[in-house]
């Protein structure tokens, strides 16, 4: 990876570009550059931005910051637990940034929580730089697996899981293979029977194609699929989708919400799966 493509100094200004189509790319301008490193998987930067506090980019993407990843962490965790009557075991696939795993930890009820993350320096860097979003993570129910998460999938067990969190990167790199409907076969397989995953599922204004393509590899696998939204500033168009494959449970409860949050809230819960007539359109659904 050429990090001068994405990493340049302007006279006395560092500004790191995010380059988000052939057409488009969003400039932010940086006070330090904390951290750069190339591990086996990725490149991996952690940059102190003016408008957005530290952040981990990974291959030139935004990944998280201090100052709106709670709202991606929060609706990625918050929402399926509170679809799960009650949930105990928990799987997260990725997630390296740490902050869905400090939500989920937030359920006491919850007794066993696996993150497999590809890459382990990307855990180090941000319980270390990014303490903010990982909490420096340290609940003893959290059981790190450094694995691909597609391979991990495929494994025999002599346990299940009662919720799956996919908090991927993008379909390029590592991730490509937890965008396939075999792995989503491999998650169904890995669940209870009244179980339920949840993925990010991408930008319905700049990459329609792919949020419709999870939306309809899940419907092949499972009997209930969901979607909801909410915006995230640093992702790209901000609007972003998630998507629920669920084989028994598909309502929420937000009476039951009582996690101390910055974003999620019982409205938030009840309101997050209204979605636009264009997304609609777009997923073909009512
Ligand atoms: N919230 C973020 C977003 O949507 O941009 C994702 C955050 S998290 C940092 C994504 C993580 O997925 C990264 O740490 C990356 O190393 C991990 N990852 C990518 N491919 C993976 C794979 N095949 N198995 C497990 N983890 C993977």
């Amino acid at each position: 990876m050429n990090v001068e493509k994405y990493l340049r100094k302007v006279g006395d200004e560092i500004w790191f570009t995010e380059f988000e189509k052939d057409n488009l790319k969003i400039d932010y301008r940086i006070k330090e550059v904390v951290y750069s490193e190339t591990s086996p998987f990725q490149h991996i930067l952690i940059l102190d931005s003016y408008d957005y506090g530290p952040m981990l980019v990974l291959d030139g993407a935004i990944q998280t910051t201090t100052r709106d990843g709670y709202i991606y962490n929060e609706m990625i965790t918050h929402v399926p637990l509170n679809i799960h009557p009650n949930p105990k075991n928990v799987l997260i696939i990725g997630g390296g940034d740490c902050g869905a795993a400090r939500e989920v930890a937030k359920y006491p009820g919850i007794e066993k929580i696996d993150m497999v993350e590809i890459d382990e320096k990307v855990v180090e860097v941000s319980k270390k730089y990014l303490k903010e979003v990982s909490g420096n993570l340290s609940d003893p129910r959290v059981n790190f697996i450094f694995d691909d998460g597609s391979a991990y999938v495929k494994q025999k067990r002599d346990y299940l899981y009662d919720v799956i969190i996919v908090d991927s990167s993008d379909p390029v790199g590592p991730a490509v293979k937890l965008f396939e409907t075999e792995f989503y076969q491999d998650l169904y397989n890995n669940l209870h029977e009244d179980g339920l995953m949840v993925c990010q599922s991408e930008s319905p204004i700049y990459y329609p194609e792919m949020m419709v393509s999870i939306h309809r590899r899940l419907n092949n696998v499972f009997p209930i699929v969901k979607m909801y939204m909410a915006t995230v500033p640093t992702y790209p168009a901000g609007f972003w989708t998630f998507t629920i494959g669920s084989k028994k449970y598909h309502e929420p409860n937000p009476e039951a919400f009582d996690k101390e949050t910055k974003y999620v809230n019982k409205e938030i819960i009840k309101s997050c799966f209204s979605l636009p007539n264009f997304v609609k359109a777009q997923l073909n659904i009512d």
